[in-house]
């Protein structure tokens, strides 16, 4: 079955960890052998060939750079300038990738359509993944000049706020509003018909730019606070205004995310006996809410600063997505529901996006 993973942040792993992500999963890990400098080094779970073992083929893949000003506890640029120019370098290994033939970028309901369709009568050779760029912050957003290039280049969906305090909004871990600059930065997506990315907004921020936004909106890569009691996830009623409004969520796959009491560092998939079945509890929940299986699925985060250590014990890397689908079916799932989950929600939102 297609699988649509709504969230992956591959350009950072290319260039901020140095993975050459033509290369299998297993031979990453090999060459990280040794390596400290990340906790998730010789555990990576994604890369391009298992993203085409898993029929994973299209994604969303981020841009993703801090703004930091003094005194910040979070890594971040000391300039908006030098993030926007993190993101450049992210998205010339995008473009190095389409022209390798690793990916190509979908951009519009035609670029979808012809996609899908070659991707589904591929044969044995090696197939371009479709992704649709994404930021995740802000912050590389000089001015809204810079929104205007971005989406020349092809940027589609935006989440205002990562971690902490964000130029244009505050996100997990943080408190406050979008103020004017944030207003500013909605009304110009709206403009652009840029996609809403809700994951990472923190609450203030959320209501606000639920107030503000009358645009598309989803939540690439986010969970349930009822079930993990946590400022990143989203509460119940949070839930609610997205499904009124449309979207869709894609559950992700980080295990403190999916299982309260998650220790990082400590617990272990094995000791937690962590599966995919968790992250089918988040899904339930929003499905149980919505009275449909049309607004959640899969946004899974897998390189999101985390590998093996942080993913379900019954996934060896990305490709064992496959295993959702007999698992959702144990859960009384129908296929209709199924593939709602694994790739048509996706599908159905952009193609409505984007008409
Ligand atoms: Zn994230």
């Amino acid at each position: 079955m297609l699988i649509v993973d709504a969230h992956l942040d591959l350009s950072m792993n290319a260039m901020e960890w140095n993975r050459d992500l033509r290369q299998s999963v297993f031979h990453i890990r090999e060459r990280e052998q040794g390596m400290t400098d990340k906790p998730d080094r010789g555990k990576g779970t994604v890369a391009f060939p298992e993203m085409r073992k898993g029929n994973i083929g299209l994604c969303v893949a981020t841009l993703i750079a801090r703004y930091v000003k003094p005194g910040y506890p979070l890594p971040g640029w000391h300039s908006q300038e030098q993030a926007w120019a993190q993101t450049q370098g992210q998205l010339a290994w995008y473009r190095a990738m389409e022209a390798e033939g690793e990916l190509t970028q979908i951009t519009d309901v035609a670029s979808l359509e012809r996609h899908l369709h070659a991707w589904e009568n591929r044969g044995e050779e090696k197939h371009p993944i479709g992704y649709i760029l994404s930021l995740e912050g802000a912050d590389s957003m000089v001015n809204m000049g810079y929104l205007e290039r971005a989406y020349e280049q092809g940027l589609r969906a935006i989440g205002p706020a990562h971690y902490g305090p964000g130029v244009y909004a505050y996100g997990t871990d943080a408190s406050g509003g979008i103020g004017e600059k944030g207003k500013e930065l909605l009304k110009n997506m709206e403009r652009l018909n840029i996609i809403l990315d809700a994951t990472h907004l923190c609450d203030e921020s959320f209501w606000e730019a639920m107030d503000h936004f009358h645009g598309q909106v989803w939540a690439s890569h986010s969970n349930c606070r009822s079930l993990v009691n946590h400022n990143r996830q989203f509460a119940d009623e949070q839930l609610k205004e997205l499904i009124q409004r449309g979207a869709v969520i894609g559950g992700v796959l980080d295990a403190w995310m999916m299982i309260p009491q998650w220790v990082r560092g400590k617990s272990t998939p094995e000791s937690e006996g962590l599966s995919l079945r968790h992250v089918i509890d988040h899904y339930d929940h929003i499905c149980q809410m919505a009275g449909n299986s049309l607004h959640v699925a899969i946004g899974t985060d897998m390189d999101g600063a985390f590998g093996k250590e942080q993913t379900p014990a019954d996934m060896e890397t990305i490709a064992d997505l496959q295993n959702l689908p007999s698992l959702l079916s144990e859960r009384g799932y129908t296929t209709e529901d199924i593939e709602n989950i694994m790739f048509r929600n996706w599908i159905r939102f952009l193609k409505n996006a984007w008409t």
